[in-house]
């Protein structure tokens, strides 16, 4: 039996972004990811972060920084009753030509085949629309958190002002293929 997912962007989207964010003492979630996180974990959605970390690769910050911030989200999270299934990040600069950095959709499918996901009714959220065409390069309805208007040009799916209506939209209307969404 596949499961559910809602991937998800990390910076500007789970946690404030201040632009390469890296200070794990810094780990700040935005207004309504808690309640938004933990209402799709109780729908069964497994919760799977995909985030771009190119400040490793131009020399930003280390690698470990990355690392750190993903465990401070996890422990953060984990005392609001909500566990992130795994952390997957490009570390790599843009002009690497690497296979993973979105809005390629390699990570996606990587941790898609690693949980057993069932894409079609599976989500992305994201704050950029890069996340939007990774998500609906990987075959899943892509909401984009931020106005109806930067939606609309960013080609979303669905959109929502922030996690907590996103999930309330998405359990409200279930994926693209299978409700409303089903627009496109
Ligand atoms: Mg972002
Ligand atoms: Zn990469």
């Amino acid at each position: 039996m596949k499961k559910r997912a809602v991937f998800l962007d990390r910076d500007g989207t789970l946690v404030k972004d201040s632009g390469y964010f890296h200070d794990a003492e810094r780990v700040e979630f935005l207004p309504g990811v808690i309640e938004g996180l933990r209402r799709l974990q109780s729908a069964g959605f497994l919760l799977i972060v995909v985030s771009n970390q190119s400040g490793v690769g131009r020399g930003y910050f280390p690698e470990c920084d990355t690392i750190a911030v993903n465990e401070k989200i996890t422990e953060l999270l984990k005392k609001e009753g909500v566990r992130i299934a795994k952390f997957y990040y490009c570390p790599h600069a843009p002009d690497a030509g690497c296979a993973c950095r979105k809005p390629k959709p390699l990570l996606v499918a990587r941790a898609a085949k690693e949980f057993g996901v069932a894409i079609t009714s599976s989500f992305f959220i994201g704050n950029h629309a890069t996340d939007v065409e990774t998500g609906r390069a990987a075959g899943l309805t892509a909401m984009f958190l931020g106005s109806a208007a930067e939606a609309a040009s960013a080609g979303a799916d669905a959109h929502a002002p922030d996690m907590r209506a996103a999930a309330e939209e998405i359990l409200k209307t279930g994926s693209r293929r299978g409700g409303r969404f089903a627009v496109r």
